[in-house]
């Protein structure tokens, strides 16, 4: 029943966006370096009647198996781009917007020509596009998803590999990956700091990443620590609470603001 309910939940508010039960929110993804933002992770929020704030963990799968996904997938990637103009009305020009696409979504055979059209349409430059995906997904499907993968990339939009070292991961496999990004996954942020550097397997990860000429994004960055770790590591980008939350788009622009 819970299942149903926010089904049609999701529903209602994808006929009617004013209900704004459904909404985005952006986290500042920042360039190691510099520590200035250089894009954004759009992430979903659900607020239901029935449950208050479902979790996008759950609401997502949902939509997968109740074939609501295409639907909410186009919503979330169009107000993403959205997103991405008003940064650059605000004057924020060249900010990257990451958005998180279910393995669902790219089955489908006209995934790319949907993407590109909404790139095209909303005249936005595909470099400044960048869609994640989970290993899961690449696994399960992989000459088909690879491929698509590959035709995205040839249209000018970066692919990040997102949760990297939580699935099936394996180095082997990633030289051949159409991706130009790791994400590299907060259980392996989290350590450190508390075990020895020698022992921790993020810089390794990293440098390995680096050899096969991707860039990686730590996840989950809580403190200072763990800023200085990665940046020692040569990490090209950090993202997480230590930096900001998932931001509301007003906030997100006074973010950049006050980094300004
Ligand atoms: P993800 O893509 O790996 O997103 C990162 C998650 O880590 C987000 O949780 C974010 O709020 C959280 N996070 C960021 N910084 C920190 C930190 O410093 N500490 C901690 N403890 N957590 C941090 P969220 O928003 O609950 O999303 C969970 C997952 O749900 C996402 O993982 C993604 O797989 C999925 N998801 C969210 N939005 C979408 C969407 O629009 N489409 C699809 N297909 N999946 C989505
Ligand atoms: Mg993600
Ligand atoms: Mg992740």
């Amino acid at each position: 029943r819970r299942e149903e309910t926010i089904e049609s939940e999701i529903i209602g508010s994808l006929v009617d966006p004013r209900t704004e039960k459904l909404f985005l929110v952006y986290q500042p993804i920042i360039d190691t370096r510099s520590k200035k933002t250089v894009g954004f992770e759009a992430l979903a929020r659900l607020k239901t009647d029935a449950f208050g704030y479902v979790s996008p963990t759950e609401f997502i799968e949902i939509t997968e198996r109740r074939h609501l996904i295409n639907r909410l997938g186009e919503w979330i990637f169009q107000s993403s781009l959205l997103f991405l103009k008003q940064l650059e009305y605000e004057g924020y020009e060249g900010m990257k917007i990451s958005v998180n696409i279910s393995g669902v979504q790219l089955m489908d055979s006209s995934f790319r020509s949907k993407i590109m059209d909404r790139i095209i349409s909303s005249r936005i430059n595909p470099k400044n596009v960048n869609l994640e995906v989970t290993e899961s997904v690449l696994f399960d499907n992989y000459e088909f998803v690879n491929k698509t993968l590959r035709m995205l990339r040839d249209d000018g939009i970066t692919i990040s590999l997102d949760d990297f070292g939580t699935g099936y991961s394996s180095f082997a496999r990633l030289r051949e990956l159409n991706i130009d990004c790791i994400k590299l996954d907060k259980t392996f942020i989290n350590n450190i700091g508390e075990v020895m550097d020698e022992n921790l397997l993020s810089g390794d990860i990293i440098s390995l990443s680096h050899r096969l000429g991707l860039k990686v994004v730590a996840e989950g960055v809580e403190n200072l620590g763990q800023v200085m770790y990665l940046e020692k590591k040569n990490c090209d980008m950090l993202q997480g609470y230590y930096f900001s939350k998932p931001l509301l788009i007003d906030d997100a622009i006074q973010f950049l603001r006050k980094q300004q």
